[in-house]
């Protein structure tokens, strides 16, 4: 039987706690029978003296993070699969920088995500403030145009947290018609949506993305693979089981796992 949380932060990235061997033991704790590795890549779209340790794995320490991550695999190599894989900052002009993290390793999987619109971080607890400074369809908007920019790169496998704008509770007063433009991309794009349990931990206590967003994912025939977005041990595999209830509820039969970027369908336990 396949459970796989692909959405795993490491202690290379400043803002997630615990060792390597600990977001492991609670994985078999929880019966997965795999787990990827997800940190945050180096910040390439930065100017060297700007990146910041507290939220992504410097650029000279990402040879370490593979080789960290590589000699975990052997060591539970007989009870637990693990694959490496990146959560990459898609950020529109760059593309030239992140080529050479895409090319950089023959990762198992990439995780398209958009923390920034023109430099906010806007889902930082510390810059909510820019909530109040822009209009909230805006906001949603041009996240969704600019997951789009990224979803069309080629770069990715899978998108991260869908409506990530939402975290705090602050939802659109009109339905985006770019969120649904988004989807179908996705399915041009042949790319997976990723649902991210961590919805459930923040102020808008629901999972990425809506149940709707999941509906009309399900009725184009996307893809879904399932990730817990851990910052600590505790969280590997949180609300999975929950997660699989929903999807089965909306219709999903599989869910998809990754080797050296080739998405693997798996029947929903
Ligand atoms: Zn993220
Ligand atoms: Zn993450």
């Amino acid at each position: 039987m396949f459970l796989g949380d692909y959405h795993i932060h490491t202690p290379r990235c400043g803002d997630a706690r615990g060792s390597y061997s600990d977001y492991v033991e609670e994985a078999l704790r929880k019966g997965l029978s795999e787990i990827g590795f997800s940190g945050h890549c180096p910040q390439y779209f930065c100017p060297p003296e700007e990146r910041k340790r507290e939220s992504a794995i410097p650029e000279e320490e990402l040879a370490l993070y593979i080789q960290e991550v590589e000699s975990l695999r052997e060591k539970y190599r007989p009870s637990i699969v693990i694959r490496l894989g990146l959560e990459v900052d898609f950020v529109p002009g760059k593309e030239e920088e992140l080529q050479s993290i895409v090319d950089f390793y023959s990762w198992d999987y990439l995780l398209l995500s958009i923390h920034y619109l023109d430099r906010w971080p806007f889902d930082d607890p510390r810059y909510l403030s820019g909530y109040k400074e822009r209009d909230i369809n805006e906001i949603y908007k041009s996240y969704y145009q600019t997951l789009i920019t990224g979803m069309k790169t080629g770069f990715f496998d899978a998108v991260a947290h869908f409506d990530l704008p939402k975290k705090f509770g602050f939802r659109p007063t009109k339905a985006i018609k770019e969120e649904a433009e988004a989807l179908q991309v996705c399915r041009e794009q042949d790319l997976v949506v990723e649902l991210n349990t961590a919805g459930r931990r923040k102020p808008v206590g629901e999972f990425y993305p809506a149940p709707s967003i999941l509906t009309q994912a399900q009725e184009l025939g996307l893809k879904v693979c399932l990730g817990s977005d851990a910052h600590q041990p505790e969280e590997v595999g949180k609300d999975f089981k929950e997660a699989l209830a929903l999807l089965r509820y909306l219709g999903f039969d599989h869910i998809v796992g990754w080797e050296k970027r080739m998405a693997i369908l798996y029947p929903i336990p």
